[in-house]
């Protein structure tokens, strides 16, 4: 995950097990850090709103969190119970974070699509359609266990198009369905849509 055998927090000596905006962190502070982050990001929420950060790095904070904790709750193998809670915590305040951002126009739109996941041991399809799509990607019905940080084929029953996306969270709907929120890999405008016009109707 990184290359750094120090923690950035001087005088921790711990190697890291995780990076936050490019620095590296032992587990102990990138709970500590995390959780600070979250915070005052909750607090902002409450407050002015979302809008008045700085979206950009509020985004890369919840995906860099969320997949760094999931991926110490998954490997790590002396976590005890508080830690383990805790990574989970990150993992569900950073989702639920992300949900409030509002970084580009979203289009309530039903566009078909087929889901293929080539996971090594569980490789799958899925023939769908968005509920919202945005310039970066979309929320999508799934029935598939996707998890964040997985890595999906996205193509448009409609066009034939196929795009490269990673899962940003998934979650249930609270019907029969669980979404899932994807964000293309290097794609843009994978809808084809007018986004200044999408913008100016809202
Ligand atoms: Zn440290």
């Amino acid at each position: 995950m990184t290359t750094a055998n120090k923690c950035a927090i001087s005088s921790c000596e711990q190697t890291p097990a995780a990076t936050l905006d490019s620095q590296p962190l032992c587990r102990e502070h990138f709970i500590l850090v995390s959780y600070k982050r979250l915070d005052q990001y909750e607090e902002v929420r409450k407050g002015p709103g979302l809008a008045a950060t700085d979206t950009e790095s509020v985004r890369r904070f919840v995906h860099e969190a969320a997949r760094a904790a999931d991926a110490i709750e998954h490997t790590a193998q002396d976590l005890d119970n508080l830690e383990r809670a805790k990574l989970l915590h990150i993992i569900l305040s950073a989702s639920e974070l992300g949900r409030h951002l509002r970084r580009s126009p979203r289009k309530v739109a039903t566009i078909p699509v087929r889901l293929c996941s080539e996971k090594l041991g569980g490789t799958w399809e899925e023939e769908t359609e968005t509920v919202l799509v945005s310039r970066y990607g979309a929320m999508v019905r799934c029935k598939h266990p996707a998890k964040a940080g997985d890595t999906l084929s996205v193509v448009r029953s409609d066009t034939g198009q196929t795009a490269t996306a990673r899962v940003a969270w998934q979650r249930p709907s609270g019907e029969e369905d669980v979404r899932i929120g994807v964000e293309f890999v290097g794609c843009e405008n994978f809808w084809d849509l007018d986004w200044a016009a999408v913008e100016d109707s809202r």
